[in-house]
């Protein structure tokens, strides 16, 4: 059965482009008689407020989706402890204790997060309870061979996780990080097509060399457009865009915002992404 999902971080309030985001991944679960799942991704103690998923699930019902809620990321810590572990015991991972200000400062190629982590603590042996840990990209893959993955929008793609560089898996500041999380998650969700922006195209590379080393199931990719501003910029509640809760309980329709939005029929200076 074809399971999708919409994952949110309750970091901010949700707006039009987690609407459509959603919408999308709600309406291919439905076409294929398939389930479309909400996973709450509080991992980010710091940034996290509790009190937001309770708004998510309102917006989503107001946008009269449908969805199964699985586990919040905040349920399933040891998981991720347990992958790194594993990861570990295979050598993949080293502990470093760069600041972002010295990884700046180091960088010398720009990947499609920033700048790539020029390996610097790699053979060094940094003290684990001050670090995060990174993945050995290149040690990665030369246990995995070359990997490729499937987008149903872009077609078929060879994984390149060498663009990204030996990112983190376990913060210093937070139980893991993003890639990881995701990777386990989508897997213990049986999540068959992984619908996200395009925003998080290039993590994909990460997320396939991950499945591969933990010997996950492999789903396929959807990543849509994303909803941008007159500049270009990736539509944001903090420029101006009424989010979702504020449209909610102004009384506006939520069945026809998703209707307009499934139609592409967005609101004056808002469009859908070229690319
Ligand atoms: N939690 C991420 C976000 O809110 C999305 C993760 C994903 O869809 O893979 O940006």
């Amino acid at each position: 059965m074809e399971t999708t999902r919409f994952a949110p971080s309750p970091n901010g309030p949700l707006h039009l482009g987690h609407a459509y985001s959603a919408i999308v991944a709600h309406d291919l679960a439905q076409e294929r008689g398939g389930r479309f799942l909400l996973r709450i991704e509080d991992i980010d103690g710091t940034r996290s407020r509790s009190e937001l998923a309770a708004e998510f699930r309102a917006d989503l019902a107001w946008l009269e989706l449908q969805w199964t809620e699985v586990a919040a990321q905040s349920a399933r810590l040891a998981r991720y402890e347990e992958a790194a572990e594993s990861l570990r015991t295979m050598g993949l991972l080293y502990p470093c204790s760069c600041t972002r200000a010295e990884i700046a400062a180091a960088a010398r190629k720009r990947g499609p997060e920033g700048p790539v982590y020029p390996g610097t603590c790699r053979g060094r042996s940094a003290d684990p309870a001050e670090a995060a840990w990174r993945l050995d990209v290149g040690r990665a893959l030369r246990l995995t061979g070359p990997l490729s993955w499937e987008d149903e929008v872009a077609g078929p793609q060879e994984a390149r996780p060498e663009l990204l560089g030996d990112v983190v898996l376990m913060r210093k500041d937070a139980p893991a990080s993003y890639h990881l999380a995701v990777t386990l998650d989508d897997a213990a969700d049986g999540v068959t097509l992984v619908t996200r922006g395009r925003d998080l195209f290039a993590a994909t590379h990460i997320h396939r060399l991950l499945q591969a080393l933990l010997d996950l199931p492999v789903p396929r990719w959807h990543h849509h457009s994303l909803l941008v501003e007159p500049d270009g910029r990736k539509l944001a509640k903090r420029r101006g865009s009424p989010g979702l809760d504020e449209r909610r309980l102004a009384g506006e329709d939520g069945s026809a915002l998703a209707d307009a939005l499934r139609a592409h029929r967005f609101p004056a200076g808002i469009s859908l992404s070229e690319a």
